[in-house]
């Protein structure tokens, strides 16, 4: 069967590094890319045999089933309106914006257009978390109390640009991290988050107001307590995931990166065992599932919906680094309500 034909909304790193590759490799055809800047977008098209770039996106939206939006997080709207307006199906990067009623918005319409939307929050796809997932569920670890994410490391010096100095564009580790392990914890888990408490910092690498790291606790309805530490300033920290529960604790190493490893540890009263692990692309299995959602099977790894509640925990935890109180997270009805 023939897959989508694509368009790129947006020349980015996050395209040459991953996306392209991710696209082709789930059959997909990738036939335009948007760029503002037509030199840009041409040269990258160049770059990687991509037949077409051009600066208006009306006429890339004439040529293409779906398009990947991961322009800077601000100008996610206006993009996905315009491809729900043409009927396009779209694949958007996190945060789905800026603002909770942005994010809303690009929901209703897809929703209207009966078109696909989802959120690339790709390591839902890691095995890793996977399998924690499933462990979960098969009651390994009994009934789970608490999780803990460290996620960080250094940010390359290639993306030192805007979500580094930009408010606007959508800067900090919060709307770059935090949205992607809430994300994690709710499919992880199958809980939702009701309140975060944050302590953002700020090492001397993004300019202030924009926090370079953040430290959150989080609960869950259930009762659950989670604990999120985010940043781009540790270039020697090591990844980590756990979930304790009250028959055994899950804990994942090297598990939070754009390329596949990792490892699962189950340890439990009688030991400790490693979980075998199915590793793959994250980002061709997302846009695999994206695919098939198109075709009416199945949904999107992560939904618009699921977006839409990560954006709302990186806000309430934006809300809480400044009033230094805990901040309650809209729950999804609240927010379309
Ligand atoms: P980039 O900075 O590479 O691209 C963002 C925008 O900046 C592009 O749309 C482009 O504008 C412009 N731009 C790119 N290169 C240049 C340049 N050399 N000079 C001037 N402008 C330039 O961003 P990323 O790829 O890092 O991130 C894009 C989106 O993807 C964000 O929403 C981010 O949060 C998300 N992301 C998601 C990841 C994931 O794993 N899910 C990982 C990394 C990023 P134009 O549109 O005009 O071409």
């Amino acid at each position: 069967m023939a897959g989508l034909r694509w368009g790129l909304v947006g020349a980015t790193t996050i395209g040459r590094e991953w996306m392209i590759a991710g696209i082709r490799a789930a059959g997909g055809e990738i036939v335009s890319v948007y760029s503002s800047d037509a030199a840009r977008g041409a040269a990258y098209a160049a770059e990687f045999s991509i037949p077409s770039a051009t600066t208006s996106l009306e006429i890339m939206l004439r040529e293409v089933d779906a398009v990947y939006i991961a322009t800077t997080n601000d100008r996610h709207r206006e993009q996905c309106l315009a491809a729900a307006a043409a009927g396009r199906h779209v694949l958007c990067e996190k945060p789905l914006a800026t603002r909770l009623e942005d994010a809303a918005a690009m929901v209703s319409a897809c929703r209207e257009a009966g078109v696909v939307l989802a959120t690339n929050h790709h390591l839902r796809n890691a095995a890793t978390h996977r399998a924690m997932r499933d462990a979960i569920k098969a009651g390994r670890i009994g009934r789970p109390l608490a999780a803990r994410v460290v996620h960080g490391g250094a940010l390359p010096q290639h993306l030192h640009g805007w979500r580094l100095h930009d408010v606007a564009a959508g800067a900090g580790v919060i709307f770059d991290l935090t949205v992607h392990d809430s994300d994690l914890f709710r499919f992880i888990l199958e809980d939702e988050p009701a309140q975060v408490m944050t302590i953002a910092q700020n090492g001397g690498l993004a300019s202030p107001p924009v926090e370079d790291a953040a430290m959150t606790l989080v609960t869950f309805k259930s009762g659950l307590i989670g604990q999120v530490y985010e940043s781009f300033t540790t270039p020697f920290l090591r990844t980590r995931l756990e979930i304790d529960g009250t028959k055994g604790s899950l804990v994942a190493t090297d598990c939070m990166a754009q390329r596949p490893g990792g490892t699962v540890v189950l340890r439990h009263s009688g030991g400790e065992d490693g979980i075998a692990l199915d590793q793959e692309d994250y980002y061709a299995r997302g846009v695999r599932a994206f695919e098939a959602a198109v075709r009416g099977e199945g949904r999107p790894v992560a939904t618009g919906e699921d977006g839409l509640i990560s954006l709302a925990v990186a806000l309430a935890a934006q809300r809480s680094a400044v009033s230094g109180r805990s901040e309650n997270v809209q729950t999804l009805s609240e927010i379309l309500s």
